[in-house]
Formats: C-alpha cells, structure tokens, sequence
C-alpha cells in the first residue's frame, strides 16, 4: 500500500442556481466568484468590506451580499461553500461549520485542511480541462493550458465533424497584429476545417494553422462570369455543407465595410449555419497605434467613420460632407487615401477650420506603419508626398494633435506591440 492519503475523486458540478456562499470580499473572492457566476451558481458573499467589483455585482443584482462577518447561519441552503477571507481563524470555523452540515468547502488558505479543492479550468468551444496538481496552482495552471492547446489542436482534424453539418464563422481579425485577434476568433480559426482569408486579416494567425487545414484566399479568387463576392459566398456555401467548419477571417470588424452581413445573409438564404465574431475595427485601432484617440474629455465628445472610397465630387456620393463639418466630432476616413484632397476641400469648404489637426496612419499594427500629420489643408499634399498609400485611416480633429510623428514628415513609430501605443 502507497503511503498518504488516498487520491482525491474528481467531480463536475452543475452549479445552476445552486446556492454558493463565498466567505471573503477580497482579490480570492473576485475570481472564485466569477467562476461561479460563469456557472449560474446562485452566489451569496459574505464579508464586512467588498471589493469594488463585487459591490457593483451586488448592486446590479447578480450576487448577494451581506456586508458583516461571517455567521453559521449564513451557510442556510448552501451546495458549496468557499473560505476566502485572509483569516485562518474565521476560514477553519466556516470549514468546521460546513464539514457538520455536510456541505463541501475550500479553503483558500490551506490546501491540506480543505475538503474540496478548485482545479486549474480552461475552457474550449466543446470541452472542459480541469486540472488538479498536487496543490501546486502554479503548475496546474501550466498543465491546463498544455491541456487546451492540445484540445484545440485535434478538435480541427478533418475526420472531426464525421459528415455532420458544417458551420460558417464570420470572424473580425482586427487590424493586423495577431495578438489583436479575440479569442472567440482565434478559437474559431485554430479549429476550421477551411479558412478564407482577406488581404487585410492578421496573416500570422495562418502561419500557425495545422497542415490539413486548407487556407483560401480570397483576395485571390477570380471575378469570373460571376462577381467575386458571389463567388466567395459560394465557397463558403460549399465547404459548409461539406460538413466542414469554415473560418472566413476578415480584416477589422466584419460589420465596418467588411461586407459581413451579404455573407451571412447569402449563408442564411442556403440555410447553413453562420455566425458573426466581432473584431477590433481599424477605425478605433489603427488612431490608436498612433496613440491618438478617437474621443478625449474635453476635445471630442464623439466619432464619426466614414468611407472616403467615393469622392464628394462624385454624383454618387451618399455622404454629407457639410454636415461631417459640423459635426464638432472626429472624423475617422477608411478607404480614403485617393480622394483625400477633395475630401479636404470639401470639409474646409463647409465650414471646417483649414488648420484642424489631422493625421493619416498607414498599415497600422505592422512592421511598416507609418503616421503623417498636418493640418487639414496640407494633409493631402503630405501623405501624398511621403508615398502613403493604402490601407490607412485618416484621422481629423483635435485628437490628432495626439498623433506620434512630426508635422508634414512620415514618421516610422516602434513597431507595434498590442497594448501599447506608440507615442514617443
Ligand atoms: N472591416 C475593416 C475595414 C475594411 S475597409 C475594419 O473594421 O477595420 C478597408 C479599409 O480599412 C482600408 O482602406 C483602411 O482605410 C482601413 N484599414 C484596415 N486595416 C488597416 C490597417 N492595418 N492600417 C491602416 N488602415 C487599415
């Protein structure tokens, strides 16, 4: 017989509105409540002082909350019980109490006295990883997240959807760095069967793709007798009922000039399943690489996008641009590059000042970004200059005085690391 106590018994509880009573207002309690919560639990803290986030939990009425110390009778109705104040003593009389009524209790501050222990939990679209170390949290959270990897992994393998039905998942790749990604995009991606891709989705979330996984390219596909989004829909029609799970990778957000809602509706109108996974759209991302805002207290209180693909002077222009001018808004242009000097004059002609800050950002979030600034009347005149070209977003107002680089010149920031704007 091996020495210590036996090995624990793993269990999967169903926690919908089961009541759970957390002990402890603190940065424990913060996280095992939001476990908790992501399981339905019917959650009771209890604790004298809470901390911000579960006072705004309590206060929109997703947990209760008795704001004293513990009582015995708080443990009335309870599945679970968590100990998490930073009080051996009051910890040990919760266990107590709860090891009396039968009801299972973790510790937080003491592994060995605890009746039940929370595992390392890491979730995918279909499974479940929970793993138990040996009460080394630390190891245990490296184990899941192997665990994970390996999960996501297999859960592509062609032979996976055995001929059942097949699924089309719009996906926002946000603006090009591949840690701007969601993770719901990245899930959907990492478990296609088919991935159709633009020219402006993140390409290194490709580089890292299983080799079945069969990568299209839209930007590729031939306009042919029909028109190329036609076409693009029916590749997403085909490989779907195929039965195999498509991943159709966008630039952004799909719903932002991303011709997402013609590809759902054409995979509605063919009756297969489909999905929208939002993305980070340039229009907020890309100012932001250069550090400019869209809107900042007391100099912007909004933003307006806008496509800039039709020139005002066009009789096809849908846009009022008098009333862009006075919008007392930023405005934010995509697809803009070549009409930027009418685009201009039309907004200074309307009324808007000749001196307005504006900035123009190119391939936001790569390696070759680059920021040009300049007042509104010498911004065409600039980017043009210094060989912008597309795909860049156009940033006017105040907020551009934010903008990384010099007036008039191309300036080339650090390169671009999510989370971080790169203002000198
Ligand atoms: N759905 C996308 C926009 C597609 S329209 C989104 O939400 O971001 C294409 C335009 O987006 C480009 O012409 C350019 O204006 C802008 N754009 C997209 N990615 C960009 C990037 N990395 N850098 C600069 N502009 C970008």
């Amino acid at each position: 017989m091996p020495d210590g106590p036996p090995p624990i018994y793993p269990l999967s509880l169903r926690m919908q509105d089961r009541r759970a009573v957390v002990v402890g207002g603190g940065a424990v309690a913060v996280r095992r409540v939001a476990g908790l919560m992501a399981a339905g639990a019917d959650v009771l803290v209890v604790a004298p002082e809470l901390s911000a986030s579960l006072e705004d939990q309590a206060s929109r009425g997703f947990i209760q909350a008795r704001r004293r110390g513990y009582l015995p009778t708080d443990l009335d109705g309870a599945w679970l019980v968590l100990a998490c104040t930073d009080q051996p003593d009051v910890n040990a009389a919760v266990a107590a109490d709860a090891e009396r009524q039968r009801i299972w209790c973790v510790r937080a501050d003491d592994a060995v006295a605890s009746a039940a222990w929370v595992p390392a939990v890491g979730r995918t679209a279909a499974v479940t990883v929970a793993v138990n170390a040996d009460r080394d949290p630390r190891r245990a959270a490296v184990l899941r997240d192997r665990c994970v990897a390996a999960v996501e992994a297999t859960a592509s393998r062609p032979d996976s959807r055995g001929g059942g039905q097949g699924v089309v998942s719009i996906i926002g790749g946000g603006p090009g760095d591949p840690g701007l990604i969601t993770v719901a995009g990245l899930q959907r991606v990492r478990s296609a069967d088919v991935v159709v891709t633009d020219r402006l989705a993140p390409q290194e979330v490709l580089a890292d793709l299983p080799p079945h996984v069969r990568v299209i390219d839209a930007a590729k596909v031939p306009a042919g007798p029909a028109m190329r989004q036609d076409q693009i829909n029916q590749i997403l029609i085909d490989h779907a009922r195929a039965g195999r799970a498509v991943a159709r990778l966008k630039g952004g957000d799909p719903f932002v000039f991303g011709r997402g809602r013609e590809e759902v509706e054409a995979c509605l109108a063919a009756g297969v399943p489909v999905e929208v996974v939002p993305g980070v759209t340039s229009a907020v991302a890309v100012p932001a690489s250069a550090g400019i805002p869209v809107t900042h207290r007391g100099l912007s209180q909004g933003f307006t996008v806008v496509s800039g693909h039709v020139s005002p002077t066009d009789p096809g222009s849908a846009v009022n641009w008098e009333a862009l001018a006075r919008s007392g808004t930023t405005l934010v242009l995509l697809m803009a590059v070549e009409h930027l000097a009418a685009i201009s004059e039309a907004l200074h002609a309307a009324g808007l000042a000749a001196d307005t800050p504006a900035a123009c950002v190119a391939d936001g979030w790569t390696r070759r970004q680059r920021v040009v600034t300049a007042p509104l009347r010498e911004l065409a005149a600039a980017a043009h200059g210094a060989g912008i070209a597309s795909p860049a977003v156009i940033i006017i107002g105040e907020v551009a005085q934010f903008a990384a680089g010099s007036t008039g010149t191309a300036a080339i920031p650090q390169p671009a690391t999510p989370g971080q704007a790169s203002t000198p």
